[in-house]
């Protein structure tokens, strides 16, 4: 019987990815484009309605892309058209890079989410208002995982860890905060800019470094 080449590899191939799917220190990378959180008051003024529509599930449970959008506006520019997440928050939040927040006009500081005593004011604008926001932020580099991930490699909500990122445009970055939830499925955020640094995208993988 002649042996398959193209069927070995392959099988090889998937071998290698079970494997490295044990690997509790590899994790999954999610690019988060320019979006917008609201609060329900919020939702209500800009949309007239109490609750987002569901536009598609986004990794985490519970958590979608809503079909809302709305236009942010800075002093130097406006970016029409931004996705809206839901579900609906306590405090509205523009979550931008700090190439967006520069075309902006606006300096976004680097903050963890909800964290918005420093935000930087915008307006957002939906079909049925206008509102002026201290919201907007950098997102801070984190992971999220659920407890038990954590705990298996000896972490816990808020610890700070490193990552390493394979090919060409490839390194390692620092002060990723790990943030836990039961329902979290392990997925280290980005923005537009990192990502791009790195020449990673969505499923790709990181690995963690301590
Ligand atoms: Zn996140």
């Amino acid at each position: 019987m002649l042996v398959d080449a193209e069927r070995i590899a392959k099988i090889t191939a998937e071998v290698c990815r079970r494997i490295e799917a044990m690997d509790p220190t590899r994790v999954q990378i999610g690019v988060s484009n320019r979006h917008v959180h609201l609060s329900e008051r919020d939702i209500n003024i800009l949309f007239g309605v109490d609750a987002f529509e569901v536009l598609k599930p986004v990794r985490q449970p519970g958590e979608f892309a809503a079909t809302q959008r709305v236009d942010v506006i800075g002093p130097r520019t406006t970016f029409k058209n931004v996705r809206c997440m839901g579900p609906c928050r306590k405090a509205s939040q523009v979550e931008l890079s700090l190439t967006d927040a520069r075309a902006l006009g606006i300096k976004a500081p680097v903050t963890q989410s909800g964290h918005l005593e420093d935000a930087a004011w915008v307006e957002i604008e939906g079909p049925c208002g206008r509102i002026r926001r201290q919201a907007a932020i950098a997102a801070a580099r984190h992971i999220h995982m659920g407890d038990s991930h954590a705990a298996e490699l000896g972490l816990k909500n808020q610890d700070l860890v490193s990552v390493e990122f394979e090919g060409v445009r490839g390194g390692r970055l620092d002060n990723f905060i790990i943030r836990t939830k039961p329902e979290w499925l392990p997925e280290i955020h980005l923005d537009t800019d990192e990502a791009n640094a790195l020449g990673v995208a969505t499923g790709d993988f990181g690995r963690i470094v301590r």
